[in-house]
């Protein structure tokens, strides 16, 4: 079992396979990088899997694979079945945009994957071509029906954003409630890298808005999930995500993984330790402190809230995977 600094079990590992996009949302990478990182800087497939061994190992027990988009990563599902293999009993997820998800859906569920996270701010094309700035609605929905009909379970993550999609809060709701899937709004989390002036919903506004045409309750949270749930009168429920509190933190039990091989105890943080030259060497019990050694550090709160720039990570959420 894995326990960090503070005494919180940690089971749950974030892998990006990659902090390419192909999309250039508002809130996350409005413009491309002035440079990616070198693709021969990546950890290849199998020097990620050799790391994900090790957490497995030592009571890793839920994956989720993340990006930037992790379908622009060719062979992704040999991927998700070598680790499917290592442990068929894993929770193992994916989040994507969706764009191309529609040809791949059914080798991913083959592969072993069980759940995805599809992002889904909006069910107006021209609101998806404003916020990723591209045309990219028909795409997605062809990849969230196609996800549904191989039988993977689905979950929409949704942004709200003032004077974007504020008044498509309800309908995405419906859409999510009537199409059999979970959906959590995330308030928008500020960074250096968004466009300027983008402006979230709290999730006080968030319930505001869903007030006016259902009543709901609060059924708190799935232990160490961030999402706060809220069951209307028929029982379906929906999820908000508030980064801004931190009372998740007391009960965080995630680590990330960046493609480049970096492990993050606190996604606001900006302490990390490399893995790269463990895994590069098959150095399993190298591996291992890494991995304790960041566990001991791990922060006791996220930053999120703080007023001070240099306090809050400097990371880019393209980078870590959200
Ligand atoms: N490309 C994939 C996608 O969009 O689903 C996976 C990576 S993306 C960084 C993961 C999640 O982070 C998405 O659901 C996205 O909406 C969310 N995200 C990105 N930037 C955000 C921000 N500034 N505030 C809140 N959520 C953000
Ligand atoms: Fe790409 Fe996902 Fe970031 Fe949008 S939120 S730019 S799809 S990584």
């Amino acid at each position: 079992m894995l326990i960090d600094g503070h005494g919180r079990k940690v089971s749950y590992l974030r892998v990006s396979v990659t902090e390419r996009c192909n999309f250039r949302c508002q809130y996350c990478m409005p413009e491309k990088p002035f440079s990616w990182v070198p693709k021969e800087n990546l950890l290849s497939f199998e020097e990620l899997f050799l790391f994900i061994k090790v957490g497995i190992d030592e009571g890793i027990n839920k994956i989720r694979i993340t990006g930037g988009e992790p379908l622009l990563r060719a062979d992704l599902d040999k991927f998700i079945k070598m680790i499917s293999d290592y442990r068929d009993d894993l929770d193992l997820a994916l989040t994507t945009n969706g764009y191309l998800l529609k040809p791949i859906a059914k080798k991913l569920k083959d592969a072993g994957l069980k759940r995805l996270n599809i992002s889904l701010d909006t069910l107006r094309p021209e609101v998806a071509q404003k916020i990723s700035q591209k045309d990219v609605f028909s795409k997605v929905m062809e990849g969230i029906k196609e996800a549904q009909k191989v039988g993977l379970g689905v979950k929409l993550n949704s942004v709200p954003l003032k004077g974007i999609n504020d008044d498509e809060i309800i309908d995405l709701l419906e859409f999510a409630k009537s199409n059999g899937m979970g959906i959590r709004y995330i308030e928008y989390m500020e960074n250096k890298f968004a466009k300027d002036k983008l402006q979230g919903l709290n999730a006080q506004e968030v319930q505001d808005i869903i007030s006016t045409k259902y009543s709901f309750k609060p059924v708190g949270r799935v232990e160490s999930s961030p999402a706060h749930l809220f069951e209307l009168e028929d029982g379906y429920r929906f999820g908000i995500i508030d980064p801004h509190k931190h009372d998740f933190c007391e009960d965080c039990n995630r680590i990330r993984l960046t493609a480049e091989g970096m492990l993050i105890p606190c996604l606001y943080f900006d302490e990390a330790m490399s893995i790269k030259d463990s895994v590069q060497k098959g150095d399993i019990k190298g591996a291992t402190e890494v991995l304790k050694e960041v566990l001991r550090n791990k922060p006791e709160k996220n930053k999120w809230s703080s007023d001070d720039e240099n306090e809050t990570s400097q990371r880019a959420f393209y980078e870590t995977g959200g």
